[in-house]
């Protein structure tokens, strides 16, 4: 199999070229030039597989430059019970809402309680294999600027994988203490994380600056050594979240919920589009999915783009309690407009270059139609997401983060809107002890809030009665290991420090 750029259709690599590289040199991302198709004796054969061979089939599908023993060692070493704490990483929990059930796909079982664990725990695998194919013999230096989440997946993904290093930069006084706590505590003798002072776009424009600085690059490869990327662009970070959409499907069958060949709808509380944009791709290899219910928070920016086919970044930027989705160019959106323009390159192309120069963008009549018949765009504020937390807690005892709320209230409000109750699957990316002090709030409105971060997590346990998540828990008895604050433009001189290069 071979991958386009969405910039340039005549560019065609291979898997491990498209991981290694990360972005394409057009500018474009990656994706593959057709889509395996499963038909029923496939899936009949995976209902009967778990999580792990489930896994094995769908990489060997796309990373068809990979060796089956390649991929096994991947998915072994990703996906084991002890870091996604269970036999399935992605199990389901059969809940409901106003009587009506709720399938809530929890993909926050890994190392840091977030759903990009699904991905960036066997990323590293697949790219130090991607490398030896492509730059052989060369350490990959992996750069990340981070607002939280990512930077903390990224480490523990990468920690101690051979021939990688990482380094993290994230904004001194932009994450959260639970989320600074995580970095500053991780454990591998290949990891380095540095405060920056500055925000996000502060560190962003940093990291992006030393990737592309010739003299640093240079010397890095003077050195046996290259940069490359964990960003969520990268083809290694989304094909792994296909598996787990044919996986909950197969769950769903195996669990009497569904019959085999019935048509489901699924819910993304959707940031870059990545997640939602996976279920689509498994879809287009036969996945039987209705609708693709894209949630939203105050950042509707979707939300608009699927109600009128103008897409606008041109507006205010709210900060939420839900703020993985806090995006206003959402990345992988890009990949969707490819496939719905036919795989146009050219349309695709002028449609990111208007997004760059104006911030804004048209796409076709017919563009829009495909759109709207296949996608449904909602979205709710802060208020409606710490209701929505409470009414299920209250209801069903069932606790979720702020992330997964948007997605279950964007649910109810389409099946009111429409009245379609095709069994769903809502994808829930966080646990809800990552965002104690919103849940708690919400669960306890007129409770007293501790002050501290680790103590909310208690209180949320007391009240509650619901397990916290070992990773978390252990955290407030870890020593920080890392204390580095450095000045935006003095990222250069770090990098090259820690690499023990300069
Ligand atoms: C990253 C993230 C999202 C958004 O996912 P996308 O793939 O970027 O759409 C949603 N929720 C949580 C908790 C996340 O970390």
């Amino acid at each position: 199999m071979l991958y386009n750029s969405t910039q340039n259709a005549a560019e065609k690599v291979e898997a491990a070229q498209a991981i290694s590289q990360g972005i394409s040199k057009d500018g474009g991302l990656f994706v593959p030039q057709e889509f395996p198709k499963y038909d029923e004796a496939t899936f009949k054969a995976l209902l009967k597989e778990d999580y792990r061979g489930r896994a094995k089939k769908v990489f060997s599908d796309f990373l068809t430059d990979f060796t089956a023993d390649e991929i096994a060692d991947c998915v072994e070493k990703a996906y084991t019970e002890e870091k996604f704490g269970g036999s399935n990483p992605a199990p389901i929990a059969y809940t409901k809402l106003n009587g009506r059930p709720l399938n809530i796909l929890e993909l926050w079982h890994g190392p840091t309680c977030a759903f990009k664990d699904m991905a960036l725990q066997i990323l590293p695998h697949l790219l130090t294999k991607s490398l030896k194919k492509t730059y052989d013999g060369k350490d990959a230096v992996i750069l990340v600027a981070t607002s939280g989440d990512t930077g903390k997946a990224a480490l523990e993904g990468f920690k101690d994988v051979e021939h990688t290093k990482i380094i993290v930069f994230y904004p001194v006084n932009g994450v959260s203490p639970m989320q600074k706590h995580q970095m500053n505590t991780q454990e591998g003798a290949n990891v380095k994380v540095c405060a920056i002072k500055g925000n996000f776009d502060d560190a962003q424009t940093g990291v992006k600056k030393i990737f592309t600085t010739p003299e640093i690059s240079e010397k890095l490869a003077e050195n046996n050594m290259l940069f490359s990327s964990a960003n969520s662009i990268n083809w290694g970070r989304l094909l792994p979240q296909i598996v787990y959409y044919i996986s909950a499907y197969c769950d769903l069958v195996n669990d009497g919920k569904i019959a085999f060949g019935d048509k489901i709808n699924v819910v993304v509380p959707t940031g870059n589009f990545g997640n939602i944009l996976a279920s689509y791709y498994a879809s287009l290899m036969g996945l039987p999915i209705n609708k693709f219910i894209c949630a939203s928070n105050s950042n509707n920016v979707l939300t608009d783009f699927i109600n009128t086919g103008v897409y606008d970044k041109n507006r205010h930027f709210y900060t939420t309690m839900s703020p993985s989705m806090d995006i206003l160019v959402s990345s992988n959106l890009e990949r969707l407009l490819y496939k719905l323009s036919g795989d146009s390159d050219e349309t695709t192309r002028a449609w990111m270059n208007a997004l760059k120069t104006e911030g804004r963008y048209e796409v076709t009549d017919e563009v829009k139609a495909l759109m709207q018949e296949k996608f449904f765009g909602g979205f709710c504020d802060d208020g409606q997401t710490q209701a929505t937390i409470n009414r299920l807690f209250k209801e069903d005892n069932y606790l979720c983060d702020t992330h997964t709320a948007v997605a279950v209230n964007v649910y109810e409000q389409y099946v009111a809107k429409t009245g379609d109750t095709t069994p769903s699957i809502i994808a829930s990316t966080a646990s809800p002890y990552k965002f104690s002090r919103s849940v708690l709030e919400a669960v306890s409105p007129d409770g007293i809030l501790p002050v501290n971060e680790f103590d909310m997590v208690d209180k949320l346990n007391e009240l509650t009665g619901m397990p916290v998540p070992a990773p978390l828990a252990n955290l407030k008895d870890k020593k920080a290991r890392f204390s580095d604050v450095t000045e935006a433009n003095e990222m250069p001189a770090y990098v090259l420090k820690a690499l023990s290069i300069d």
